[in-house]
């Protein structure tokens, strides 16, 4: 490895100005903007590298795929990312202009940075380094760089299964989300699924006066607290029958690395909340990564402006997301939801599904954690943190499921990215180190 990492020690200057070209173009999938020319450019920075790559259609914004072939290789590994990126308002609590890369205090600030482009184009930087001084790659490595992970992944799962024979290999990686909070590398082998509902009820076909005619209308805002209260009871327990069956508890390996997860209460402070009992390191943990969740993210009806205004009004809603966990099935949750409101008597709620994505896990005893593993001690020079699940949500199941291969995810961008916020940040040497690490993890997959 020593020549490959004097290789990316000796084109820092490059390598960053090559990242920050990616960043300079936006991507910002929900608004259609700079998308496909983003598209285009990463194609020719893949092309550039002498990683043949094309842009691909799909029912929304288009991925971009590359292949490298290694004459004798035997595995393949499939590396993903995604190029699309958030919009970056608010721009007046910006620093420094979201498309214009800046370095500051060790760090690269711009939208992007984080989340994706400054993580996956650490691969592609280690693919390079791997190129210009072995001449050949140790594994056969796809890319798939996808445009619309900020937009719920859309058009993915159609796009994987349309394309499985293009998209074949032995293992999956990726670099996405934060490191831990004491700047320590981690690995992790899955996430929790997500499930968003919006309900909403009519009453009148308009609002009316609430001293008038509104002792006779239907009052959509109380029945819908009414419903939600059906949800959940103080204690926080959920009490849609059937929402946990599938809940598989933890194993003793599973336990055995919780306890090892470094908790650090700083991701509870800075919140503006009084001081309260925060549950230990392990139990937190569990709670994060094997529990589901019911949360009520946006709630609507009536006048909110200021002063009051004496109204029924017509119509309430709300939206609900779903943190699900392993094995439970999102279609199955959903049917469950919509009996919940039947049983309760509810048959006037209007019930949208919204998306989501399936949750995800590779075992903690795949030899591809161990291949990471010994990857992130040659890139970091530190020891990582096995995380079984994150609490957030992505693609992972279409690559666990639907292509049937395992994933392992080592985030390069630091816990305080911002990611999806102003002034997100990668830190530079978090970027060099993740090229070290990719460049590493290729021969260690070679080696399985
Ligand atoms: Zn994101």
């Amino acid at each position: 490895m020593h020549e490959i990492f004097q290789y990316v020690d000796r084109n820092r200057e490059r390598f960053l100005g090559e990242l920050f070209a990616l960043i300079k173009q936006p991507s910002i999938s929900a608004q259609n903007v700079g998308v496909a020319e983003c598209a285009g450019l990463l194609k020719s920075q893949m092309e550039a590298i002498g990683i043949p790559a094309r842009v691909l259609a799909t029912a929304g914004h288009p991925v971009v795929f590359g292949e490298v072939r290694a004459p004798d290789a035997k595995r393949s590994i499939l590396i993903y990312g995604h190029y699309d990126v958030q919009p970056p308002d608010p721009l007046d609590l910006w620093h420094t202009p979201p498309f214009e890369p800046t370095i500051k205090d060790g760090r690269i600030w711009g939208r992007g940075t984080g989340d994706n482009k400054g993580q996956f184009f650490a691969h592609l930087k280690a693919v390079e380094a791997i190129l210009k001084t072995a001449g050949k790659l140790p594994v056969n490595v796809k890319f798939l760089f996808e445009g619309e992970e900020e937009i719920s992944s859309r058009s993915l799962r159609a796009f994987i299964e349309a394309n499985r024979a293009l998209l074949a290999a032995d293992y999956a990686f990726c670099s996405d989300g934060p490191m831990l909070p004491n700047h320590q590398p981690t690995i992790l082998f899955g996430v929790r699924g997500i499930l968003h509902v919006e309900v909403s009820l009519k009453g009148a076909n308009k609002d009316v006066h609430s001293g008038n005619l509104g002792v006779f209308v239907p009052a959509p805002a109380w029945r819908l607290v009414h419903f939600l209260n059906t949800l959940k009871d103080p204690q926080g327990r959920i009490l849609i029958k059937g929402f946990a069956d599938a809940v598989v508890p933890p194993s003793a390996l599973e336990k055995e690395t919780l306890r090892k997860i470094p908790f650090d209460p700083v991701v509870l402070t800075g919140l503006g909340l009084p001081p309260a009992p925060v549950e230990a390191g392990a139990a937190y943990f569990e709670r994060l990564m094997f529990q589901p969740t019911v949360n009520i993210c946006g709630l609507t009806s009536g006048y909110q402006g200021s002063g009051s205004k004496t109204i029924v009004p017509h119509r309430a809603s709300a939206k609900i997301d779903m943190r699900l966990v392993v094995n439970q099935d999102p279609d199955d949750i959903f049917a469950k939801f919509a009996a919940h409101a039947k049983t309760h008597g509810f048959d006037d709620l209007q019930i949208e599904r919204q998306g989501g994505f399936y949750p995800s896990r590779t075992n903690l005893d795949h030899p591809l954690g161990g291949a990471a593993a010994r990857a992130v001690r040659q890139g970091f020079g530190k020891e990582p943190i096995l995380q079984p699940c994150m609490g957030g949500s992505d693609p992972d199941y279409y690559f666990t499921h639907v292509l049937g291969i395992p994933r392992v995810n080592v985030p390069y961008a630091p816990h305080d990215e911002n990611n999806h916020a102003p002034n997100e940040s990668i830190m530079v040497e978090g970027f060099f180190h993740g090229i070290k690490t990719t460049a590493a993890l290729l021969h260690e997959v070679a080696a399985l």
